[in-house]
């Protein structure tokens, strides 16, 4: 049965204290613990993008229609990301994709630096991919400006983004996450002209086969996410446990 792919959403991470956009780095841990634990498998977001079209070969096919894959992804850049996480990611060799918005980066005082993205990418682990250039909330921008001026905003939010991160990080980005999770068919068009295959919204349940590939659909994690509250949003009823290789020493939740 064909489970579908859970793209996961993070923002910040904490040594203590959790919050609606914050996760202990605790509770990540025992995220990763339950998913390992469960038979999961992490996978790069864009070995998602490429199942999702069904375009990859049987080794992951047979994965996907396993039903036991999922992809990290964390959006805004926060500082976090390198301090909290990013030790995480090398010790326990997870694929994760940070979304990011440029103007914030060496600039905000909760952002990440230039340095520390290259530093993160030249792992092999961490991939960098759009947010746009500044994060606006397009529902705004659409009421106060013009439609000729709308069009061309949404295009140099969209370009420039995707120009700086290849420039500064000398890698290719093709994948795009919407601020807020506002997407439509202006802004779909606008990510095809811009030169995306995949854009992700924030919201929803597992990814499935013929997904708009324009809107795929993520998780937003918090600290609740573990054990049975985790296997329910993950469309993991718990039907095949069977499956999962024992995890010797450790209760599984
Ligand atoms: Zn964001």
């Amino acid at each position: 049965m064909d489970r579908g792919i859970a793209v996961l959403a993070y923002h910040r991470f904490d040594p203590l204290h959790g919050g609606s956009t914050t996760v202990t780095t605790q509770a990540f841990e025992r995220q990763l613990d339950w998913l390992d634990a469960h038979g999961y498998r992490v996978v790069a977001l864009g070995t998602v993008v490429e199942s999702l079209r069904g375009t990859t070969g049987s080794v992951l096919g047979d994965v996907v229609a396993w039903g036991r894959t999922v992809a990290i992804t964390v959006d805004d850049g926060h500082v976090s990301v390198y301090t909290q996480l990013y030790p995480i990611v090398r010790r326990r060799h997870v694929p994760v994709t940070l979304f990011i918005y440029p103007s914030a980066i060496s600039h905000a005082a909760y952002a990440l630096t230039w340095g520390q993205l290259a530093d993160m990418t030249l792992s092999g682990l961490v991939t960098v991919q759009s947010h746009t250039y500044w994060h606006p909330n397009f529902h705004v921008e659409r009421t106060r400006r013009t439609a000729a001026d709308y069009r061309a905003f949404l295009d140099d939010q969209l370009v420039r983004s995707k120009a700086v991160l290849e420039r500064r990080l000398g890698a290719p980005v093709d994948m795009l996450a919407w601020p807020f999770g506002i997407v439509d068919a202006d802004l779909r068009a606008a990510a095809v002209r811009a030169g995306y295959r995949a854009a992700f919204a924030y919201g929803g349940g597992p990814a499935h086969r013929g997904v708009d590939p324009f809107a795929i659909p993520r998780l937003p994690m918090s600290d609740a996410d573990q054990g049975t509250v985790l296997a329910a949003r993950l469309g993991d009823a718990g039907l095949d446990n069977r499956l999962a290789p024992a995890a010797p020493g450790r209760a599984v939740p």
